[in-house]
């Protein structure tokens, strides 16, 4: 802890993020969005997506990429397949508005796919999964990026960090949730590392002629590693085309090619799918199903679920707000 870090309420940590987006040309709906994406982050420990990122999101509308008054439009292609236009502006507003939209067509359809395009993501995919999941819902979301990971075996970047994440309901307890880059390290994870002066474990990643490194700065100039090898690599892969000429967006090397590098989020897709157990599996038998592997899961000593850890987080940071670096604050009072 540093001698000018500050603890800050939830709240205040929401204005903060609502006042700066509306001097810098957000509307209420979409800075609103963008500051419960961001507080939600920092209460559940989410750092590297939470104020650190506000820099970013102020950069893309200064530099005028992102249109602040963007309205998400919404339409059906087929009765399961929701279209999301973010019309480009920031992935939350398109987000909060098509949700309604897929656990309907979900609950309507036992499964429902929404294809966002023409959006600004620059967040943690739980956000969007946990509440899909709280819905009822078995839930799967992926987005691409621009390119920073290397394919297995080779020495340019070619993917995004591309993150996938999958929510699974619970009767009495939060869903279960995991969300993953597939690369070594989440980006934001290194950005944090380089910020704070930090050295990276062996193996995350590459400087810019391909030679290992652990220096956060290296890497951020050079290449990430998928995790596991090639098989991370392959996941990579699938979200380059499930996030982008499956739902008619761009790939991560075109995303950068259009992109005008000013450090805030890229445009780009996402594909969620929404799937209902009550209508593709038993109704009523598949929860009790689920929690007998929970329960296998949690009876070895150690074994945590995913999502736990924000969950834990949540009661304390709701209560007693939220430890935030003077380095941050004193970057959000200059923006
Ligand atoms: P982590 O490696 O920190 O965590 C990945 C998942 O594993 C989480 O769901 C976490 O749950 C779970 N987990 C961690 N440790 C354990 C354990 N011991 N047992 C069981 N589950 C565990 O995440 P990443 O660094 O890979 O990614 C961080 C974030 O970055 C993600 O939210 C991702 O969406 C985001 N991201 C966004 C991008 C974008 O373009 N928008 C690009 C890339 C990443 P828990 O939360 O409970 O710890």
């Amino acid at each position: 802890m540093g001698m000018n870090d500050a603890r800050l309420s939830l709240d205040e940590i929401h204005s903060l993020v609502l006042d700066c987006l509306r001097r810098h040309g957000c509307d209420e709906e979409n800075a609103g969005a963008v500051a419960s994406v961001i507080t939600d982050a920092e209460r559940d420990g989410c750092h590297s997506h939470g104020l650190m990122r506000l820099a970013g999101y102020v950069a893309a509308l200064d530099s005028g990429k992102v249109k602040g008054d963007a309205r998400p439009l919404i339409g059906k292609k087929a009765p399961a397949i929701i279209h999301v236009d973010g019309n480009g502006g920031f992935a939350p507003l398109a987000l909060t508005e098509s949700r309604p939209h897929i656990i309907e067509a979900a609950k309507m359809n036992g499964i429902a796919a929404a294809g966002l395009v023409n959006v600004y993501h620059f967040s943690a995919l739980w956000w969007e999964i946990e509440t899909l999941a709280e819905a009822g819902l078995c839930a799967f979301a992926c987005t691409s990026y621009i390119p920073v990971v290397l394919p297995a075996g080779g020495k340019q970047a070619l993917y995004g960090t591309n993150p996938i994440a999958f929510g699974w309901p619970r009767n009495n307890e939060p869903p279960v949730v995991f969300d993953q880059a597939s690369s070594v390290m989440a980006r934001g994870e290194v950005m944090l590392a380089a910020r704070e002066g930090k050295k990276l474990a062996d193996g995350v990643g590459v400087d810019m002629d391909g030679n290992p490194s652990n220096d956060p700065n290296e890497v951020l100039r050079g290449a990430m590693l998928a995790f596991g090898g090639y098989k991370g690599s392959l996941i990579a892969m699938m979200v380059e085309l499930l996030a982008g000429p499956l739902i008619g967006e761009t790939l991560s090397f075109e995303t950068a090619a259009k992109d005008n590098s000013d450090g805030g989020p890229t445009c780009g897709g996402e594909l969620i799918l929404a799937m209902d157990p009550n209508l593709i599996g038993t109704p009523d038998l598949w929860a009790d199903h689920g929690e007998k592997l929970f329960k296998k899961i949690l009876a070895q000593n150690e074994v945590r679920l995913p999502g736990d850890r924000r969950y834990n987080n949540r009661p304390m940071a709701t209560k007693d707000g939220v430890l935030v670096s003077s380095k941050i604050l004193d970057e959000i009072k200059s923006l």
